[in-house]
């Protein structure tokens, strides 16, 4: 007998052949993108640490929607930036709030456009957080606790006001306790028990949100989101997260950010059946943009195989800002 009788690389000695044993196979149905909408007029600006994604207003936006709606990709995620902010994040959930008009221009564009509603209040509260504050004073600093069950009132008011609006998908992303249980609640009661609930389940205070809280301008204005958002130390903890949102009624679960945390979406795969999200974060996009722009990497190679990663551990969608050139690439293979 000769050896090796195994050859692993009988299976990889053609591209017929690979492509035939593949395990994984990306597809635009995967995606979602992200959009920033603002107000204004004539406005679409590039977010300086995230090239290529823009803050559009409401005028601007149906060209950017017809792109993605043209590369096939299923879903949008919506981000506002509002006018005016306050303690209590009141713009987030008036009936004429930026998110609420881009969705309702959204729906009557492209009506089999899914439009997600990021639910959440830290992009329309002067202090940044994602939730009601309340603040004290120690030692001559600003300190402020964000207040759980009178923070879900204002998430609920919020979900509702976007799914009146035509938001297909509600996303709670600020991590209180109890927000997919509140939220299940408020829309039921109001009529929209069809609408799913994609919950930020697993979201940990993360370093690579920073190109989004400029994009989104929700940096904190004093202390920070670790009371609220998980510490990237703990896994067995995301599955508590997870399973509690199952129990009150979560439709798909979010694991954010994505790279350093394959870990857990493959756990929350194994553990749980419902759809598994990825959020491929601003940070992790500004790393490959910015590597990519000193000729470093191959951004094409490298995109396309953290895609594939993320969905190989187990994730089934993907939030991406790199969705419409993923898209692109797929179709052009
Ligand atoms: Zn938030």
């Amino acid at each position: 007998m000769t050896f090796p009788i195994v050859r692993h690389r009988r299976l990889r000695q053609s591209a017929g052949i690979r492509s035939m044993v593949r395990e994984t196979v990306l597809t635009v149905d995967d995606f979602v993108q992200p959009i920033f909408v603002t107000y204004g007029q004539g406005i679409k600006n590039e977010i300086s640490s995230m090239p290529g994604v823009f803050h559009f207003s409401l005028d601007q936006l149906q060209e950017e929607v017809k792109e993605i709606v043209e590369l096939g990709i299923p879903a949008v995620l919506l981000f506002g930036i509002p006018e005016e902010k306050d303690g209590v994040g009141t713009s987030a959930f008036i009936e004429n709030g930026i998110v609420q008009e881009a969705t309702r221009r959204i729906k009557s564009w492209y009506p089999e456009l899914l439009v997600i509603a990021d639910t959440c209040l830290c992009e329309f509260t002067d202090h940044g957080h994602c939730g009601m504050v309340h603040t004290f004073e120690r030692d001559g600093h600003v300190c402020g606790d964000v207040l759980n069950d009178e923070s879900l009132e204002l998430l609920v008011k919020t979900a509702v006001s976007q799914a009146q609006a035509g938001a297909d998908i509600i996303a709670p992303s600020n991590m209180m306790d109890g927000f997919v249980q509140a939220i299940r609640s408020g829309l039921d009661e109001a009529g929209f028990s069809q609408v799913p609930i994609m919950s930020y389940s697993v979201k940990y205070a993360s370093a690579f949100y920073g190109p989004f809280r400029e994009a989104a301008d929700s940096a904190p204005q004093f202390g920070e989101r670790k009371t609220y958002q998980m510490d990237p130390a703990n896994a067995r903890e995301a599955l508590r997260e997870a399973e509690t949102d199952v129990l009150e009624g979560a439709d798909m679960l979010m694991v954010k950010p994505a790279l350093a945390y394959m870990d857990i979406i493959r756990t929350l795969r194994d553990q749980f059946d419902l759809p598994i999200v990825a959020y491929n974060v601003s940070g992790e996009y500004s790393m490959v943009k910015a590597a990519s722009a000193q000729g470093w990497i191959n951004e094409r190679a490298i995109v396309t195989e953290m895609l594939l990663g993320m969905k190989r551990a187990g994730a089934d969608i993907i939030i991406t800002y790199f969705a419409k050139d993923a898209a692109r690439w797929l179709r052009d293979r």
